[in-house]
């Protein structure tokens, strides 16, 4: 049994957790830092590039809030994105006097993205981590957190996975939680961490979510490549893709995955330069007329934007003591309705880390860490086991990744999904459990589930489409649904439209 104090402790060490690491160090706080896996060599970041918003001050900004904010379907809070704009102009700044070596796009040198190598990038944030001072734990995979009796959040605990599944206790002033989105297990590079264990702890001690229904963005990969990341990964980003029939789809990625949820195959076609440049041409996946068949993956609350809700820039959630950064918070106020993957899912991951490893310091200060404290109880976590749980992922992944369930949406479907999934829920909750590596498993089924029924709760609330929400009965986007959904609870799930004090603030109102 590890048993360890510590002023904050992160949970997740992908780009989020790291920047979150340093940051709580640099205000003077002792941190902790534990990762399933390897922190900064696990999660999305770690397997392709990445490219990043990093727009100086000035015309182009206000241009890049104004096309991000109508983009998004007006959920977009603009003084935010001014401030993760802001935040991630420094810090790439700082990243550049590492000496990490950062391109521009030369296609695209008006967007103001950077592009980062993933693998180097997260590489060089744990050399920082070491450097600030933080104890890194990998292959520390935490289960719960701890609470005192006031219910504020005073660390955690899990199981150590490259040793004897000891059990380990960190007791924190404060937390944060970065353990990432949940991609359902769908096979996306990298995504394999991200099946939503902070969501589900952090829910379980009272923690809201938003945006939930904004959890059914996909990626396209090469057909029967599973290992391969996705596109851009391939040098397939700017080929042009087709149809069976052979018309090219305009509109490119969102077309694409339009005729493949309507049965159509879909291919991309390569130029002789990339048929010899990339991995599919060279692996043969290619055919004769230099055709690779692309499939859709679901990338859930990763390449979507639901999440935590947190209260304003601190990152504070709605539990005293815990704060949360990157994909596992929801990112509405700065993406909206759609997918942040082109540059703002790890602008956000970086400016929400700064924001909420200063404030875990802050709270630590005035912490009391002698109050005792308690395991918050949680699903999947029983001593015998009495279902697998892959009875549960399986059914979870029959109701989230096919397109037809995710990309098209309807009452009727949405309804039948959560018949379904609710009744596997006290399964779940009483008969899921194990010892060591079973427990581990477990508890990742009982979070799959749990996110996947605040996603279909949310989905039917919001009678409409806007963003990645499609519902084939509500075409349409309205004025009513421009709100942002509020959801929570684990065994009853609820949900409800955000108050209209909190509503976004439009670029118009900042920028006059
Ligand atoms: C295909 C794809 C392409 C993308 N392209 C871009 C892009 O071009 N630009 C962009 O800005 N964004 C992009 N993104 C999004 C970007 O990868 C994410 O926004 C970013 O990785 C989020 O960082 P994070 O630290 O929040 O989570 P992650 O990178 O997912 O890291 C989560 C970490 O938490 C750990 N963890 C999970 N559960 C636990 C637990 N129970 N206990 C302890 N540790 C845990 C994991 O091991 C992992 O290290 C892309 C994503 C995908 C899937």
């Amino acid at each position: 049994m590890t048993e360890l104090e510590t002023d904050v402790l992160v949970i997740g060490g992908g780009p989020a957790g790291t920047w979150a690491a340093v940051s709580a160090a640099a205000a003077g706080a002792t941190v902790v830092l534990v990762d399933k896996a390897r922190c900064g060599s696990s999660g999305p970041t770690a397997h392709g590039a990445i490219s990043l918003w990093h727009i100086p001050p000035g015309p182009a900004r206000d241009e890049a809030v104004r096309r991000a904010h109508a983009h998004g379907g007006g959920l977009g809070d603009a003084e935010l994105m001014y401030r993760v704009l802001e935040e991630t102009y420094q810090r790439i700044e700082q990243v550049a006097r590492w000496g990490y070596r950062i391109a521009t796009d030369p296609a695209a040198p008006a967007t103001r993205r950077i592009y980062l190598d993933g693998a180097g990038y997260l590489r060089r944030m744990r050399r920082g981590v070491r450097e600030a001072g933080v104890r890194v734990l990998d292959h520390h995979p935490a289960l719960q957190l701890l609470v005192d009796r006031d219910g504020v959040v005073a660390g955690a605990t899990g199981l150590r996975n490259d040793n004897g599944f000891e059990r380990w206790t960190v007791r924190a002033g404060a937390v944060v939680v970065a353990t990432g989105g949940c991609a359902f297990l769908s096979g996306g590079a990298g995504t394999d961490v991200d099946t939503g264990d902070g969501l589900l702890f952090a829910a379980e001690a009272g923690a809201e979510l938003s945006g939930m229904e904004f959890s059914c963005a996909y990626s396209l990969l090469p057909q029967g490549n599973a290992e391969t990341s996705a596109l851009r990964g391939l040098g397939l980003r700017f080929a042009t893709l087709y149809d069976e029939s052979g018309a090219e789809l305009p509109g490119h990625r969102s077309a694409a995955l339009a005729a493949i949820a309507d049965g159509r195959r879909v291919f991309a076609g390569l130029d002789d330069g990339q048929a010899a440049r990339t991995r599919p041409a060279r692996q043969g996946i290619a055919d004769r007329a230099k055709r690779v068949p692309l499939r859709a993956v679901l990338g859930g609350t990763v390449r979507g934007t639901g999440g935590l809700r947190v209260t304003g820039p601190e990152c504070a959630t709605t539990v005293a003591g815990l704060f949360a950064a990157g994909d596992v918070v929801s990112r509405e106020s700065v993406t909206g309705a759609v997918s942040g993957v082109d540059g703002l899912g790890g602008a956000w991951a970086m400016a929400s880390g700064v924001w909420a490893g200063t404030s875990a310091a802050k709270f630590a200060r005035t912490a009391d860490r002698r109050a005792p404290a308690h395991e918050v109880p949680g699903a999947g976590l029983n001593a015998v086991a009495r279902i697998d749980p892959r009875a549960v992922i399986g059914l979870v992944q029959e109701h989230t990744l096919p397109l037809r369930r995710s990309y098209w949406r309807s009452a009727g479907s949405l309804r039948d999904s959560i018949g379904e999934l609710d009744g596997m829920w006290p399964g779940a909750e009483f008969d899921l459990g194990g010892r060591g590596v079973d427990l581990l498993r477990a508890r990742q089924a009982a979070a799959l589930l749990a996110v996947a029924r605040w996603t279909k709760y949310s989905a039917l609330m919001r009678a409409e489409s806007r963003g990645m929400h499609r519902r084939t009965d509500h075409p349409g986007a309205t004025d009513t649904w421009r709100v942002r959904l509020n959801s929570g609870g684990v065994r009853s799930v609820w949900v409800r439209p955000e108050a209209p004090r909190t509503m976004p603030r439009q670029p118009r109102d900042i920028v006059a």
